[in-house]
């Protein structure tokens, strides 16, 4: 019988309940247990909308640096 990830529900598994990616997440789990797990995603992946902002300027001023990297002065005000 062929089902839907528990976990993530998109991919096909004909012989777990986890597709190879959840399957890996089942395992940090079971290491580091669940809750600690939630604690890392809550600190690491999940950000205010201050913490986003900030995250995409820092993103475009190295995006923009790389592009003209004689022009490091005129950045720092971004
Ligand atoms: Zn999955």
């Amino acid at each position: 019988m062929v089902f839907n990830c528990s976990l993530c529900q998109k991919e096909t598994c004909y012989v777990s309940n986890f597709c190879d990616t959840c399957e890996f997440i089942k395992r940090v789990c079971n290491i580091y247990g669940a809750v600690e797990v939630k604690n890392i995603l809550e600190r690491v992946c999940i950000r205010n909308t201050e913490q986003r902002n900030f995250k995409i300027s820092q993103e475009l001023k190295k995006e923009i640096q790389n592009k003209t990297p004689g022009n490091k002065k005129e950045l720092k005000n971004i």
